[in-house]
């Protein structure tokens, strides 16, 4: 049992922290999703198609959500009845069936508007310099979880061509992109983001070391 002299790894008191975040973020959306008449499933797809223009296969929705090709096809088969995605594709060959959200699918997936969930207002809650931190921990920990294939590539700046991270000698705004050739800072670093595009892998493991070794916290006490 744990006391406090006596506590549990680190590791897992995170874990437990991290799932009782996750638990909040689930509350959230089942509220949003019965708003949209949806459940968090047929939420989760639409958000993921939302900003990919050229749609996604069946198989890629199914490990970007970490489900099984049944559960994101049935939900796929729902969402389509409800003309909120479109399928395209040659009839012949399932594997080159694409899915698309639909202008009806845009509108379910935003209809409560910009109203902030509790995680969001949890985060805005922290000082500035926290939210970063906060940022740059998750990507360290989301680049872990991609290399142990615990989850497929995130579109996030570490593992995008067209980043070269500290750059720049200004502190504020040390990383570039090379898709819209301009400085940008910690803060700015995407997890999701439309440009993307990953860099092969040699290019990609420089990246991330630079990334990782550029952004290491000093240590305590220094
Ligand atoms: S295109 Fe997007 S992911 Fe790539 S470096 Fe620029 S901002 Fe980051």
């Amino acid at each position: 049992m744990e006391t406090p002299k006596t506590p549990t790894d680190l590791s897992h008191r995170i874990r437990e922290g991290l799932s009782r975040v996750a638990t909040a973020m689930r509350i959230d959306d089942w509220r949003r999703s019965k708003t949209a008449g949806l459940n968090p499933t047929q939420l989760s797809i639409l958000e993921l198609l939302e900003g990919r223009t050229g749609g996604m296969g069946v198989k890629d929705i199914a490990a970007q959500l970490g489900v099984s090709q049944p559960t994101a096809t049935d939900s796929i088969a729902a969402l389509e009845r409800k003309g909120l995605v479109l399928k395209r594709g040659a009839s012949a060959d399932r594997r080159a069936v694409t899915v698309e959200i639909a202008a009806e699918g845009r509108s379910a997936l935003w209809g409560d508007g910009a109203a902030r969930n509790s995680t969001e207002r949890a985060v805005e809650a922290l000082p500035v310099n926290e939210q970063q931190d906060l940022l740059i921990t998750l990507v360290k920990m989301i680049g872990h979880l991609q290399s142990l294939d615990a989850i497929p590539i995130q579109r996030m700046c570490a593992t995008c061509r067209y980043f070269a991270p500290f750059a720049h000698a200004d502190a504020e705004r040390p990383h570039h992109c090379h898709f819209v050739n301009a400085a940008f800072g910690q803060r700015d670093i995407r997890i999701d983001c439309r440009e993307h595009e990953t860099a092969d892998p040699a290019s990609r493991a420089a990246t991330w070391d630079a990334f990782r070794e550029g952004s290491a916290s000093p240590p305590p006490g220094s």
